[in-house]
């Protein structure tokens, strides 16, 4: 579908204004993450009906990381609805870093999905269901969210696999909790390897924009995720999605988004577009600077905020008013 000319003089002029900016760090505590660019910035836009705008390198790709958590969380729930996995995994924000080693008191549940902790929990989850199947189930559903096969970045998997001490430490104590299954390894590998999925902007933009679209790819219009299971991985990305900064991110910005340490952003404006950037260097919490500065921008010039009074959002209330 045609692009908005007005909407790609808006993305170039962002992207302009902050590949000038060089505050942050790249991530090293994965080996092979710190081999990133510190040039490289690319933004990508598809809006709910299937335009595409970009900017900047695009087309680089990169590891998805945490940006695999909402995604996997969303097909946990599909394959044991939410009062059971509520039984293994939290929704509350920790206010804790994505690494602590840190569970609830009395539940002993990691606090959300979103942190290392819940996101290995379900991704443990997901191997009891499908057994060897998991990695493979999770590659389909990722591809299809993105609108092509994906592949993943087997250095990045295999340097994580070596030097994931402190995830394989999370993942005995939720064994000694009794919150994952046995197979703790099996599922860690799993884990490594999903987060080790390689996309770009335009990848991401287009999950973001299923998920925006109520869960069907609107530009393949396959049907990826489970209509109201979208209400909860964007609810979860709202709370939870940026670590330690995500009440920041809900008052500055006011999107769900989820962030990665490769740097990825992805930022979903429910039944209107999904946006995504990548620049590796990150800030002290480990979200991309670039990429929270320039989504900042583009929800103060769009009004996406979802309680800007310039968002007249696109309830099922409001196409009710709109049709008398
Ligand atoms: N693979 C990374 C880890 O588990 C993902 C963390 C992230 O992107 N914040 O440490």
């Amino acid at each position: 579908m045609q692009e908005p000319n007005w909407l790609q003089e808006l993305i170039d002029h962002l992207h302009t204004k902050h590949a000038s900016h060089y505050e942050g760090e790249i991530a090293t505590y994965i080996p092979e993450l710190g081999k990133a660019n510190p040039d490289h910035f690319g933004v990508a836009v598809v809006t709910a009906d299937g335009r595409v705008v970009e900017a900047g390198n695009s087309d680089v790709c990169f590891t998805i990381q945490s940006i695999s958590k909402p995604l996997t969380y969303g097909m946990a729930l599909e394959a044991y609805g939410e009062e059971r996995v509520s039984k293994h995994v939290g929704v509350e924000p920790s206010g804790d870093a994505f690494n602590s080693i840190e569970l609830e008191k009395i539940t002993n549940r990691p606090f959300n999905p979103m942190v290392n902790a819940g996101a290995i929990t379900v991704t443990a989850m997901l191997y009891q269901h499908y057994g060897e199947r998991t990695f493979h189930e999770i590659m389909s559903r990722f591809s299809a969210a993105a609108g092509r096969q994906l592949e993943f970045d087997e250095e990045v998997y295999r340097s994580e696999s070596r030097t994931g001490h402190r995830n394989r430490a999370i993942a005995y104590l939720l064994l000694n909790f009794g919150m994952v299954p046995e197979h703790v390894e099996a599922a860690l590998d799993i884990y490594f390897k999903q987060c080790s999925i390689l996309v770009n902007c335009r990848d991401l933009a287009t999950i973001a924009a299923t998920l925006s679209n109520l869960g069907t790819n609107p530009i393949t219009k396959a049907e990826v995720f489970d209509i109201d299971r979208v209400k909860d991985m964007m609810s979860i990305m709202f709370t939870c999605g940026m670590y330690d900064y995500s009440g920041q991110w809900a008052y500055r910005v006011g999107v769900p988004a989820k962030s990665g340490v490769s740097g990825g952003v992805m930022s979903v404006v429910n039944r209107q577009v999904g946006i995504a950037s990548y620049s590796p260097l990150l800030d002290s919490k480990g979200n991309s600077c670039r990429g929270i500065n320039l989504c900042a921008d583009l929800a103060q010039e769009l009004g996406l905020h979802v309680f800007d009074c310039m968002n007249a959002g696109s309830s099922y209330l409001n196409a009710m008013l709109e049709n008398q």
